[in-house]
């Protein structure tokens, strides 16, 4: 068995709601891949896939997959590795340039929860008696992962009352759900000890 991962870490990304509000550290959610791999004997590179040739080619009939490694030290560096079976788990690609002025790198207007990124200092600029306005919020309506900017909204609000600062923040969640609690999916039931709660 071979994984191929661009980066040497991994992310528990549920977690990173707990991050953005210094409740948790970005060294307890993200952690090195390779001493995992190298205990259940699964053999890890550090690089992206590029291509996958299902057919294979003219030099190779197998079916494969071409990687680039990113590992330090290898860069840039190719292979081809033939499979008998493959699975293609690249995940979501965040695409702030669907929404204008969204993300951390065109003027640093927002942070994103799908990485864990540390909080800002707002509760300090509230103790020190400055106004905050907190929008918090999903960007492009084709995103469908409300449910984690729900829980990042109400954590941020136990927060600010914990520091006793909240009335001086004004917390806007920001919703592109046809209706509240719609997550993007069309609603949520959880059933639990015979009752049940939609979301
Ligand atoms: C803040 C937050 C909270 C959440 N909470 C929950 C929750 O409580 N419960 C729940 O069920 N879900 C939750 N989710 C959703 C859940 O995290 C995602 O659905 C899940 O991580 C998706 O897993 P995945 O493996 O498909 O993609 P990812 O976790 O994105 O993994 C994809 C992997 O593929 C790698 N990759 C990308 N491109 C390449 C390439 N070319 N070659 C090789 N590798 C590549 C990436 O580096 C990455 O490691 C939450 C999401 C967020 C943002």
């Amino acid at each position: 068995m071979v994984v191929i991962s661009p980066s040497s870490r991994w992310n528990w990304i549920p977690s990173n709601i707990w991050v953005g509000t210094g409740r948790m550290t970005q060294e307890q959610v993200v952690f090195p891949l390779a001493p995992v791999y190298k205990r259940k004997g699964i053999i890890f590179h550090q690089a992206k896939a590029v291509a996958i040739h299902p057919e294979g080619t003219q030099a190779d009939e197998r079916p494969q997959v071409e990687i680039v490694f990113t590992e330090k030290g290898r860069e840039g560096e190719t292979r081809r590795l033939a499979y008998d079976y493959l699975i293609n788990a690249t995940g979501p690609r965040l695409n702030f340039d669907a929404t204008p002025g969204l993300g951390p790198d065109e003027g640093g207007h927002s942070l994103s929860v799908c990485t864990a990124a540390e909080p800002r200092k707002v509760i300090e600029a509230a103790r020190a008696g400055k106004h905050q306005r907190l929008v918090i919020g999903t960007g492009n309506g084709t995103c469908t992962c409300q449910g984690a900017a729900f829980e990042y909204a109400f954590n941020v609000d136990f927060e600010l009352r914990e520091a006793g600062v909240r009335d001086r923040c004004e917390v806007v969640y920001l919703t592109n759900e046809a209706e509240l609690g719609d997550f993007g999916v069309g609603g949520m039931r959880f059933r639990q000890e015979g009752y049940q709660t939609t979301s």
